[in-house]
């Protein structure tokens, strides 16, 4: 499972130049990302209360519209976080 996450991390990185959709939809339903900007975490888990996302919203399930509640920084600007602890 970690070789997965630092595998899904490098392609987060190479594709958001233009296929961010795709990227998403390698993650998992309990991946974390962390915004590169300010470093909020995006804990599916938790959910977002700023935009009124439930707990348990996968971050591929996101709105479109749904940006970094921290910093307004858009949700390609996210990055994998590669936790061992936590993952199914
Ligand atoms: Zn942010």
């Amino acid at each position: 499972m970690y070789e997965w996450m630092v595998v899904a991390t490098m392609s987060t990185r190479e594709q958001q130049a233009g296929d961010a959709e795709h990227a998403d939809a390698r993650l998992g339903a309990g991946t974390r990302l962390e915004c590169k900007v300010c470093w909020y975490v995006y804990d599916p888990a938790i959910g977002d209360p700023v935009w009124q996302v439930p707990a348990g919203t996968p971050f591929a399930d996101l709105p479109a519209h749904w940006s970094c509640p921290n910093c307004a920084g858009e949700r390609t600007g996210f990055i994998v976080v590669a936790d061992e602890a936590g993952q199914a």
